[in-house]
């Protein structure tokens, strides 16, 4: 740590305290050159990263946005908020683990798909197919035998598979 008054990088920590909260450090430290002291302070970057979108362009990482794909993707279903609550915070600290400056619009869409996925087949399905705007009828068609495979979905396994067909054309008129 430079000394703010002489340049010197030969400085001395004579004092370490972590606040009240636990949220940082307080270093009060001497210069050896010049022996005036400073404080520094220590913080965790808890910082969201900007998000690269499609066509190249950085915008503010914006939690709203998230939340509102997850609204509505899963407009009329049964996901209690709390669920939705847990999921956004488990996307925030993936986010926050990977410890980048910046995001792709992508790898966020790909998180919110990978929870819709566990949350609901139905918002998993709608999200994906504005998401990643199937090319063909064929793409879409796999999509649906992947979350209808018998199995795929435990939390939904007593649900009829014959309300596969309905789902897929609530999904093509929005
Ligand atoms: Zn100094």
């Amino acid at each position: 740590m430079k000394c703010p008054f002489c340049g010197s990088t030969e400085t001395q920590v004579i004092d370490s305290r972590v606040s009240e909260s636990g949220d940082s450090i307080r270093r009060r430290r001497r210069c050896a050159g010049c022996d005036k002291r400073f404080t520094t302070f220590e913080v965790v970057e808890m910082r969201m990263p900007q998000v690269i979108k499609q066509n190249g362009t950085r915008v503010d990482w914006s939690a709203e946005k998230i939340r509102a794909g997850f609204t509505k993707a899963l407009h009329k279903r049964f996901v209690p908020t709390e669920y939705v609550d847990q999921a956004i915070a488990r996307i925030v600290a993936n986010v926050h683990a990977l410890g980048e400056r910046e995001i792709t619009s992508r790898q966020i869409g790909e998180m919110v798909m990978a929870e819709l996925y566990k949350l609901d087949k139905v918002g998993y399905i709608r999200f994906a197919s504005v998401y990643r705007a199937f090319s063909d009828v064929e793409d879409f068609k796999s999509m649906l035998s992947e979350v209808e495979r018998p199995g795929g979905g435990r939390k939904n396994s007593g649900r009829g598979q014959s309300a596969a067909g309905r789902r897929g054309r609530s999904v093509q008129s929005g």
